[in-house]
């Protein structure tokens, strides 16, 4: 992608572990790149089109100088952060901040903190089968609306579907977003557990009833095990009812590690698997 790069951009401020470096203050020196598509302003010779480094030069000496953190680490985070939210052409920075006059006893060149932050893609499924299932659904997109480390892009319809994994149950209605998010896969999933609980859901029984539940299927192409979180997720392959609407929103999205398009993954699916969406 293209980039707009600063360098070295020198910022008076205050940011320390020690008293003294919050009281009288030393230049940081902050360099960012910031990934971004010049071809539309490039083209046509307009500044409107583009990011206004001068504008962005501005705002990081404002923000750096107007918050203080004990650590170049925060500052960084908190100065990546603003910026991706405040320049909405922005896909990633990625920014370092230099500490050449930093209380250190030994002779040294420069301290400094580098980090790579952006909006990632990523794809959820949600499920609902208690209560008023169109509004829990509706709830989790709203949810997802108003928070601002997500950007909602597509949301598929909602498809009727019958219970998975053995357990009596009513139906379920079931649907896929695509979104854009400054949270990390861990932030993302406790997002969605806040979402989950707050239209009341209960963890009682694996694939039991639920008033939503709220999958990641894919992050960034993102390969993933832990205790809490596989991704993508362990099972959407043999699931219609998850790769039916995503299919719909993501037709060509390539799952990372079977590296077939979701429309191949439905087709097989549809072919040799468990039927679940009622289709009319
Ligand atoms: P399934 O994951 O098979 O669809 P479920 O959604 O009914 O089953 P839950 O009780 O909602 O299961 O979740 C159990 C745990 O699964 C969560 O607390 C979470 O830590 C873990 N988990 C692992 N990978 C994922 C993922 N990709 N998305 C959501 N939760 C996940
Ligand atoms: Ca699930
Ligand atoms: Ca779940």
């Amino acid at each position: 992608m293209d980039q707009i790069i600063v360098e070295d951009l020198q910022v008076y401020a205050y940011h320390g572990v020690y008293p003294q470096e919050n009281e009288e203050g030393q230049n940081f020196y902050v360099s960012v790149v910031l990934d971004t598509d010049t071809r539309a302003a490039g083209m046509a010779d307009d500044l409107g089109l583009s990011t206004n480094y001068g504008v962005v030069c501005r705002f990081l000496h404002t923000f750096l100088t107007e918050h203080t953190y004990k650590l170049i680490e925060t500052a960084a985070e908190r100065a990546a952060e603003a910026l991706l939210l405040q320049f909405p052409h922005v896909r990633q920075v990625t920014m370092e901040i230099k500490k050449p006059e930093a209380p250190i006893t030994v002779p040294f060149g420069s301290v400094s903190v580098k980090i790579v932050r952006g909006w990632r893609r990523a794809y959820v499924a949600c499920g609902s089968n208690i209560g008023d299932k169109k509004a829990h659904l509706r709830a989790a997109v709203d949810a997802l609306l108003t928070d601002k480390k997500c950007r909602v892009l597509r949301v598929s319809d909602w498809v009727e579907t019958t219970p998975y994994g053995g357990v009596e149950q009513a139906d379920y209605l079931n649907g896929a977003l695509a979104l854009e998010t400054l949270y990390t896969p861990e932030e993302l999933l406790e997002k969605l557990h806040e979402i989950e609980k707050a239209e009341a859901r209960e963890r009682k029984e694996r694939w039991g009833p639920r008033t939503l539940d709220l999958d990641i299927l894919l992050y960034e192409g993102a390969v993933m095990d832990t205790d809490q979180l596989t991704i993508p997720h362990r099972d959407m392959c043999n699931r219609d009812f998850v790769l039916k609407p995503l299919a719909q929103i993501a037709p060509y999205e390539r799952h990372p590690v079977v590296g077939k398009a979701i429309v191949e993954l439905l087709a097989e699916v549809e072919k040799n698997g468990e039927k679940h969406v009622l289709y009319n």
